[in-house]
């Protein structure tokens, strides 16, 4: 077998693997680069293999790093089916519908081309065996989010597993996922190679919520629309059942989120606590209408809303953001990861001024919390539990910033596993 790498090389985003099994080329993950300056750039390039001969795209998991470039890839000739497990086939669509919009100009691709995309898509459960160009591949649990899952590709006496994104062992809402099973070869991901997570997320966000309920202030929560915001909310009902002196109106506003929401709940029982979050997400008092949104538009503390973008690159957040701006008292609180050239990161550095729904440019004045607690990502001993007790003779490292990947591959190698080997863009392995 022969592997080349193409995305998340020299950069986070844009998951891109080329596998050829000696009869054909399968593509694990197919992701648009984001989040940075460059990525428009990455984006254009074309990627080594040509699209109408690859056999097969496999999905790791729904988030649009690794999705977001398949329809370009049908845009460009693909035809081969793509694969992934039922919740992520669901998150998918939501997801690449809404890259659609983002992504018209140029004639990058469209909501045509989605809808070309998504009958191509093949489920198969965990622990299901298929066969594609003479490989048998199947899923396991990941993490991470919903559906998430790593890949297991077998051929002759050869056996690779991808990882996909990782998540956290100890996930709010998602059950932990197994280490890796014995593989000759590993490739993984490495995004908190560098990082240890020390805050707690249950501590951080009792301490928003009493806030918010005791001192009657507004409280205004950024969250991704896919997983964060299911997870946000789910904790956010369990914590006001557990302390109902503490329960105060929550509002979601935004349309993907809701979307989401009713793919979580289909697949409840993937989760720890299937009742709570049927519960916390069918309550959940969703803003759909201007006039709801108006009628909110006066109201005093305590109230809490959740809402998209998680980074305030756009979303609806934006409209209360520039409401409540004034208000010295009011929180917004910044629930993850703020990437590099997003508004969410120059808060973080310390600017206030943002830009309205309606480009009106204002100063934030109310109070500014983030906790890196909320990542779904596992941190550099997760990631280093789940490697080991695969014994792999070689493991790549992907989809971490560069000192991210030098210091896991050190510690990988202390660890054990001699041979580890951070591909470049467009780099060839035989297997
Ligand atoms: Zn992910």
């Amino acid at each position: 077998m022969e592997l080349t790498f193409w995305g998340a090389t020299d950069d986070v985003t844009g998951s891109m693997t080329f596998l050829h099994t000696g009869s054909g080329y399968i593509l694990i993950d197919c992701g648009l680069a984001q989040g940075d300056n460059d990525s428009e750039k990455i984006n254009k390039l074309i990627p080594p293999i040509e699209p109408s001969t690859i056999e097969a795209i496999i999905i790791t998991h729904a988030h649009l790093d690794h999705t977001g470039f398949i329809p370009r890839m049908v845009k460009k000739g693909f035809r081969g089916r793509i694969y992934c497990t039922p919740p992520t086939s669901k998150l998918m669509q939501i997801i690449l519908m809404d890259s659609a919009k983002l992504n018209k100009e140029d004639n990058f691709y469209d909501s045509k081309d989605v809808n070309i995309s998504i009958p191509l898509v093949q489920t198969y459960e965990w622990n299901e065996v298929f066969e594609i160009a003479g490989a048998k591949l199947h899923f396991i649990p990941a993490g991470h989010i919903l559906g998430a899952s790593c890949l297991v590709v077998e051929k002759d006496d050869k056996k690779i597993v991808f990882s996909g994104d990782l998540g956290r062992f100890d996930d709010p809402i998602l059950h932990p996922h197994p280490y890796c099973p014995e593989a000759d070869v590993v490739v993984m991901e490495s995004t908190y190679g560098n990082r240890v997570r020390e805050s707690s997320l249950h501590e951080d966000l009792e301490k928003f919520l009493k806030k918010v309920a005791t001192e009657k202030r507004i409280g205004i929560i950024a969250s991704f629309a896919v997983a964060r915001g299911q997870t946000l909310l789910t904790l956010i009902h369990q914590f006001h059942q557990e302390y109902p002196e503490y329960k105060v109106r929550v509002v979601m506003d935004s349309p993907m989120m809701k979307a989401a929401n009713n793919v979580y709940k289909r697949y409840r029982d993937l989760t720890l606590y299937s009742e709570d979050v049927y519960d916390a997400l069918s309550d959940i008092d969703a803003i759909e209408f201007q006039k709801e949104w108006e009628s909110l538009r006066k109201k005093e503390g305590p109230l809490i809303i959740v809402s998209s973008s998680g980074m305030l690159t756009g979303g609806r957040i934006g409209r209360y953001l520039l409401n409540w701006h004034n208000d010295t008292k009011a929180i917004l609180l910044l629930a993850g990861y703020q990437g590099a050239d997003t508004p969410g990161r120059s808060l973080l550095a310390g600017s206030r001024t943002l830009v309205g729904p309606d480009d009106e440019v204002f100063e934030w004045n109310g109070e500014i919390w983030h906790s890196d607690a909320f990542s779904s990502h596992a941190d550099q001993g997760e990631l280093l539990e789940w490697v080991m007790p695969s014994q792999a003779k070689k493991v790549f490292l992907l989809h971490g910033e560069s000192s991210a990947k030098e210091i896991l591959k050190g510690k990988i190698k202390e660890a054990g596993i001699k041979e580890v080997i951070i591909p470049a863009r467009g780099e060839k392995f035989k297997i």
